[in-house]
């Protein structure tokens, strides 16, 4: 993008803060499901962002369907955000509603191997409770932060698997009418860290099929890659994993470090020095230090290499 398109794209961004009318419509159908003014800082794993007018957190499918059909109706702009895990959000914050799925959080075994999992469910706690009932298949969310309907957006993984490797079916939420679409795993059109679901909709639940597994089995497979993770990535600050995506056939941290940019800092952003691929937050960082050294490394990297890395981080707000 040029700078040209940037600029034009960040206008675009700008959006009118949510009228007292719509506050009042929010609360009074809502009710405490709904909080206003929410600095999304705390809601980041990068501990990073201004406030969202609002954020609402429903504690149902139901409550979710209510909420999006009342955004829906007063023309209020409806941003879906799961555990934060892979969010860079800017400085000025998020206009309109945040639909934070933390609060949907069922989870039930279906039949023998199949699970039925809502998008608020952490990736822990579908970890553990798959381990539990020896089912397998879901090993590689050892040490992955975040909710499953974060998961399945991003396809998330390891060298393990993913999450195309389970998905049977997902239920979304159409955000410009309330409507329900089911995908199969294969409509959902996953590739490396992305999925095709599309932005006009949220993800409320999923069914996955898993496999028979020994608890010991299961256990040791977590134990190793929690292991391997630890050994190589940054501990005791905040971040949200990678932020870039490894273009083919190479790794973007491997890139970057041959460019001599670890430990770079822009104010409270800092390139890692254990993982270079890891952009931190080492205290205090605004959304304007992480966007510069993003820019930064992305043109060291363009101009060493003659490679663009692609965000793996998702930027929202303003
Ligand atoms: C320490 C650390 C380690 C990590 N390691 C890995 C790793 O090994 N592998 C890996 O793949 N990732 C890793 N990540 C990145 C992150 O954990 C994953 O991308 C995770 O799946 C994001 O889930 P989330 O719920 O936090 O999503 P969020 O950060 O909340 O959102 C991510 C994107 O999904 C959208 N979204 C979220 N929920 C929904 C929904 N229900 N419906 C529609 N859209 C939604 C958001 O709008 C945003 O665009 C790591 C992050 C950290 C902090």
């Amino acid at each position: 993008m040029s700078a040209h398109d940037e600029l034009e794209a960040e206008k675009r961004d700008e959006r009118a803060p949510l009228a007292p009318a719509d506050r009042e419509a929010l609360s009074r159908v809502l009710g405490d499901a709904v909080a206003f003014d929410v600095p999304m800082a705390r809601r980041t794993t990068l501990r990073i962002g201004g406030p969202a007018d609002a954020v609402a957190s429903p504690a149902s499918a139901e409550a979710l369907r209510d909420a999006i059909a009342l955004c829906a109706d007063r023309a209020i702009v409806v941003t879906p955000v799961g555990g934060g895990s892979n969010l860079l959000v800017k400085d000025r914050g998020v206009r309109g509603v945040v639909l934070s799925t933390r609060r949907l959080r069922g989870l039930e075994r279906l039949g023998d191997s199949t699970v039925r999992v809502e998008a608020g469910v952490s990736t822990g706690k579908l970890l553990s409770s798959v381990t539990r009932w020896e089912l397998g298949g879901l090993e590689f969310l050892g040490g992955v932060p975040g909710s499953v309907g974060g998961g399945l957006i991003m396809n998330a993984g390891t060298y393990l698997g993913e999450f195309v490797d389970v998905t049977r079916e997902v239920v979304s939420v159409r955000l410009a009418d309330g409507g329900v679409v089911r995908r199969s795993g294969p409509e959902c059109g996953f590739g490396y860290r992305r999925s095709a679901l599309p932005k006009t909709e949220i993800v409320a639940s999923a069914t996955c099929a898993l496999w028979p597994r020994a608890r010991a089995d299961i256990e040791a497979d977590v134990r190793g890659l929690r292991e391997n993770r630890r050994a190589r990535e940054p501990a005791r600050v905040s971040n949200a994993g990678s932020t870039f995506k490894n273009p083919p056939g190479d790794h973007a941290g491997r890139l970057i470090e041959a460019c001599g940019l670890k430990g770079t800092r822009v104010g409270g952003a800092e390139c890692s020095s254990v993982h270079a691929n890891w952009l931190v937050n080492v205290g205090g960082a605004t959304a304007r230090d992480m966007l510069a050294l993003i820019e930064l490394v992305r043109e060291r990297v363009r101009a060493q290499a003659g490679v663009h890395l692609e965000l793996e981080i998702k930027v929202i707000g303003e």
